[in-house]
């Protein structure tokens, strides 16, 4: 089946749509383009130690400071292109998140495979649902798996895919995801704008439900997708 070149997932901290991505990555082959672990890998490249231009990034990494953007897009386009020729699909969770992201990813994808390839899924879901979410999970150390408060998992301290310790993140309390929310309405919606602009396809779901029905979801519009484009 042919399946759309780019997914990305979009919506509110807490929407699921990074465990969405790491679904689409299971089960249809894609892969989970993550611009952090991307970057990360480029800096500590052993070959290029000798590189300024990586050298430079890889202390600005460590201590905190924000990696230069034209650096940034040069290395996430790279490992685009690379992963594309490899013929792999690729699924996004973590960005864009402005629109200056945006606008450079998206002419990257429209050179690469046109609009016609790019698919976005907005998972809708209320503020509430979201801050519950996000201040009742923990996060696994070693693999990074968030894992949901719930009566089944209230008793698990340890991760179930890879064993590693779950930890609730500093950044999980309500003064800081409520600040994450403001970012999100100020940087990452306008980019809405800019994807029905340039005609790329969306398809909302409801964030509301349990992931794997929102999974369901997803899977169904794969699917049409695919028969869509195929006939
Ligand atoms: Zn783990």
């Amino acid at each position: 089946m042919a399946y759309p070149k780019i997914v990305i997932f979009m919506g509110l901290p807490g929407s699921g749509k990074g465990t969405q991505a790491d679904l689409v990555s299971e089960r249809f082959g894609f892969f989970h383009f993550d611009t952090g672990r991307v970057l990360e890998k480029e800096w500590y490249d052993p070959a290029k130690q000798n590189d300024p231009v990586v050298v430079r990034e890889r202390k600005n990494f460590e201590s905190g400071v924000l990696n230069s953007p034209d650096v940034v897009n040069t290395v996430v386009e790279r490992y685009i292109k690379q992963y594309s020729a490899e013929g792999k699909n690729l699924v996004f969770s973590g960005s864009p998140r402005s629109i200056v992201q945006a606008e450079f990813l998206f002419k990257v994808f429209e050179s690469l495979f046109g609009y016609e390839n790019v698919l976005v899924f907005a998972v809708d879901v209320s503020e509430d649902t979201s801050l519950f979410r996000n201040s009742n999970r923990r996060v696994c150390k070693k693999c990074r798996t968030p894992v949901l408060w719930n009566s089944e998992t209230k008793d698990w301290r340890v991760c179930p895919k890879c064993g590693g310790e779950l930890v609730k993140r500093s950044l999980d309390v309500p003064e800081i995801i409520k600040e994450r929310f403001r970012e999100y309405y100020r940087q990452t919606e306008p980019v809405f704008e800019l994807i029905k602009k340039v005609g790329i396809e969306t398809v909302h779901v409801n964030g509301e439900l349990p992931p794997e029905a929102i999974a369901e979801e997803v899977r169904n519009h794969l699917e049409s997708w695919s028969k869509k484009h195929t006939t």
